[in-house]
């Protein structure tokens, strides 16, 4: 099994138990996410598709109201010890193609809006799978929470489809 491979799949059958362990891993995530959109509308602006940058710089800043919200949770609850949590985006391609250098290739709004679709309803999956699987409660209502905020973003991206 590959590191990438082996990443996914820690991704994909999350078992957490409790709220400083989702925490990190939310972190994680929409840290990935915002930066991810900078990114496309950078690239996206260079193409001088200038709607689907602002959309996507539009993007960015909803993930990064999400980091200073799980910010403020962290200190909340008083987390001292962090882990890093990796999570990386996928392209359309699958989990070969992890790698943030592949946006480069996605020169068309479309394949943009497909990548970020992609990786909202991944984000859903896993705060959904979390809330299923996990035994404590408050992690429960806390990852229910975060599925239905990616919920939204999967919704807004189907509409800029
Ligand atoms: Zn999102």
């Amino acid at each position: 099994m590959t590191k990438a491979q082996k990443r996914t799949r820690t991704n994909r059958k999350p078992q957490i138990e409790d709220i400083s362990d989702l925490l990190s891993h939310a972190l994680a995530l929409e840290h990935e996410a915002s930066d991810r959109y900078a990114e496309l509308a950078e690239l996206m602006e260079v193409h001088n598709n200038i709607d689907v940058a602002k959309l996507f710089e539009r993007m960015a800043e909803i993930e990064k109201l999400h980091v200073d919200q799980i910010l403020r949770m962290v200190n909340q609850h008083d987390v001292r010890d962090l882990p890093k949590k990796e999570w990386k985006w996928i392209s359309p391609e699958g989990p070969e193609t992890t790698n943030p250098e592949d946006l480069h290739y996605l020169m068309k709004p479309h394949h943009a809006l497909q990548l970020a679709l992609i990786n909202e309803q991944r984000a859903f999956e896993y705060y959904d799978q979390i809330a299923k699987k996990t035994t404590d409660d408050a992690t429960r209502s806390l990852a229910e929470e975060l599925a239905t905020e990616e919920e939204e973003h999967v919704a807004l991206v189907k509409v800029w489809l």
